[in-house]
Parts: structure tokens; C-alpha cells; sequence
């Protein structure tokens, strides 16, 4: 049998939060693992630390208040197992004390009748999401794009009641106008009281006589929209971006989700993209590679000349300092490296071919190029 969490800090039921906070010092003090020998320390160390985690957060300490020690715990044992990020103890979402998606809270909802309890209560739009290709060249410079998109909004012929403003109305014969009904219910945590968002008017306590033509009484209508983004330089492939508030609206006078963007670069038909660096192959002339050369190479920013060393090896790389992408964090640019790749000669004339096997003579190299072997090379490239 667990002793609640007023017991474990020694405190009354109606001790205000710095009651609590120095209770919990005091119990810290006393029993920190650290300094204690008392066996028992560590778990009463932990139990007051939880049960001060509990009580100094209004919300959790309504739900403890409400639930009792023992539903509270199990509930949060449930939450704790089939929430994703762990239920209760976690950093905290807006306005819900369990934080994570799922878990505690979906329990709460099931003992007071899917949030029934915060139907009234201005709630922030869904988060919508949608996706944008870009090209690399836009990636590197930046560009302002217009795009459309499906969204729900709310419903401009009744301002998102779902009724015409003139409707008849009538008190919710179900509620009486509470807008919850209340049964009790045996659930596999034991017989709760459960507060449900009534049925029928759902939750607002009046019915209409009419319903929105346009909305159909939801209140929203899905439309298309245009919006105008900017995307900045240096954006990688699958980087998101956020726009506030254009998601789905919220509820109650909550405000607006947010759209996020998912933008993907398109690969490059000549560059080859590695975080703010770009590479880029080469193709030189067997006597270019020899003697050398300036070439020309081409950059998102226009062409740009590069000196090729005489005796470059294919495969060599050469980099041309800020010539690559733009760092979208910080300043500057990324490098583009030049690999050469030297292309074989593969369809020679007489006469460069007397030359070539010249050269090869002169260099003590035997070749037998006979029509036969000739063609062989030929053909392979
Ligand atoms: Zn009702
Ligand atoms: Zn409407």
C-alpha cells in the first residue's frame, strides 16, 4: 500500500507550493543517497522528489487531487509504457503536463471523455506539412517561391460556428447546457466517474435549428491557398521549414498551427553535392593532362578558369576555395573540387597515330600496333 505524496513530504492537503518546495528540501537533506545511511534513503529520496515533481505542478496536482493516489499512479505507469516519449516527467507540451503524444494523456482523455474537460479552452491548430522541390541553382542562390496548397481554414460564411449567425437555438435538452454529461463507468483502473462531452450538442450546450450551408456545420472548409516562402541560400536536401501560423486554426480563438515545408534539393546533373561542397569531374585531353592548361570550369556561379599543372594525373582533384555551396549557418561559401578525369584518345586519324606510336618508340616502349590490336583498343572505348 503506497503512501500518497502529501504523506511522503509530510505535508497537508492544501499546502501551498512553498510549503511543498521546503518540505522537499528538507526530505532532500535528510535522505539524499549522497549522505544518508538510512537502507531505506533512496527510495524515500525518490519518492519525495516525485511526489514534489507532482505537487508543485498545478495541472498534475489537479489531476493527482482528482484521481487519487492510486489511479494516478497506474495511469501513469500505462502512460509511461504506451506513450512514445516516455508520458509523464518529460519536458512538458504546451498546456499538457504529460508532454509526450499519446501515453498519460490519452489515458486522461479516456477517464474524462476524449478531453472533454478542455473542449471550451482555446487550442493551437494542427501543424501541417507539405513538401518542396528546389533546384540546386536555387538552393545556392535563394529564392522567394510562391506555392499552393490544400488547408483547412475557418469557415468564412459563419466564422467558424457552423451555424448562420441568425440560427434558432435551443439549450441542449441532453446536457441541460452543461455541455458534459457525467456517468459511471467500470475501467480496467476501477470504477471512475466519467465526464463526457455531451453527444448531441457537442459540448457548446445548444443546439441550432441550422447548420452551415458551406461547412456543413464543421465550422471549416478546406482551401486552397497560396503562399510565399522563402527559401534560403545554402538549404540542404531535406531540411524543413516552418512557417507560423499557417497551419490548420485553431480552436476556440487558439491560435493557428504551423506549416512545415520539406524541402528537397534536386540532385545536379553536374555537381555533386557534399554539405556546403560541390564536385565536379573534369574531362581534359590526354596532351592537356601532359602539358598543361588553363580550362575552364563551370561554377552556379558562372564559368570560372582553373590552371591545370603539367603532368596532372587522372583522378587528380584540385579545389577551388569558396566556389561551393553557401553556408546557410555562418558565412562564406563551401569549395568545389575539380576531379580531372584525363580522356583516352579512342579514334585516332594516320596521323595521330604515327605520332602516338612515335612517342612511344622515343620512349623505349615497344607497341605492337598492328590493325588487328588497333582495333581492339578502339572498340573497347
Ligand atoms: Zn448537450
Ligand atoms: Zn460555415
Amino acid at each position: 500500500m503506497s503512501e500518497d505524496f502529501y504523506d511522503a513530504l509530510g505535508v497537508s492537503r492544501d499546502a501551498s507550493e512553498e510549503e511543498i518546495q521546503e518540505a522537499y528540501r528538507e526530505m532532500a537533506r535528510e535522505y539524499h543517497p549522497d549522505v544518508s545511511d538510512d537502507p531505506d534513503a533512496e527510495e524515500k529520496f525518490k519518492k519525495a522528489k516525485k511526489a514534489k515533481e507532482v505537487l508543485t505542478d498545478d495541472e498534475k496536482r489537479r489531476m493527482y487531487d482528482q484521481m487519487g493516489h492510486e489511479r494516478f499512479e497506474q495511469a501513469e505507469k500505462r502512460g509511461a509504457t504506451d506513450g512514445d516519449r516516455g508520458g509523464m516527467g518529460g519536458t512538458g507540451g504546451q498546456g499538457n503536463p504529460f508532454g509526450g503524444v499519446g501515453g498519460m494523456n490519452d489515458i486522461f482523455d479516456q477517464f474524462f471523455g476524449g478531453g472533454g474537460r478542455d473542449r471550451n479552452a482555446p487550442r493551437q491548430g494542427q501543424d501541417l506539412r507539405t513538401r518542396m522541390t528546389v533546384s540546386l541553382e536555387a538552393a545556392y542562390e535563394g529564392i522567394t517561391r510562391d506555392f499552393s496548397l490544400t488547408r483547412p481554414e475557418g469557415c468564412p460564411d459563419c466564422d467558424g460556428a457552423g451555424h448562420p449567425p441568425d440560427a434558432d437555438s435551443q439549450t441542449c435538452p441532453e446536457c441541460n447546457g452543461q455541455g458534459q454529461t457525467t456517468r459511471v463507468q467500470q475501467t480496467p483502473l476501477g470504477r471512475v466517474q466519467q465526464t463526457q462531452t455531451c453527444r448531441r450538442c457537442e459540448g457548446d450546450g445548444i443546439l441550432y435549428e441550422e447548420t452551415c450551408d458551406t461547412c456543413g456545420g464543421d465550422g471549416r472548409v478546406q482551401r486552397e491557398a497560396t503562399l510565399q516562402v522563402d527559401v534560403p541560400a545554402g538549404i540542404e536536401d531535406g531540411q524543413t521549414l516552418r512557417m507560423s501560423g499557417e497551419g490548420a486554426p485553431g480552436e476556440n480563438n487558439g491560435p493557428n498551427g504551423d506549416l512545415l515545408i520539406e524541402v528537397r534539393v534536386e540532385p545536379h546533373p553536374d555537381f555533386e553535392r557534399d554539405g556546403d561542397d560541390l564536385r565536379f569531374d573534369a574531362a581534359v585531353s590526354f596532351p592537356q593532362a601532359v602539358f598543361g592548361d588553363t580550362i575552364e570550369v563551370p561554377t552556379l556561379d558562372g564559368d570560372v578558369e582553373m590552371e591545370l599543372d603539367a603532368g596532372t594525373q587522372s583522378g587528380e582533384t584540385f579545389r577551388l576555395q569558396g566556389k561551393g555551396m553557401p553556408r546557410l549557418r555562418g558565412r562564406g561559401h563551401g569549395d568545389l573540387y575539380v576531379t580531372v578525369q584525363v580522356v583516352t584518345p579512342s579514334d585516332l586519324n594516320e596521323e595521330q597515330r604515327e605520332a602516338l606510336q612515335a612517342f612511344a618508340e622515343a620512349g623505349g616502349e615497344e607497341v605492337d600496333v598492328d590493325e588487328g590490336f588497333f582495333e581492339k583498343i578502339t572498340g573497347s572505348f
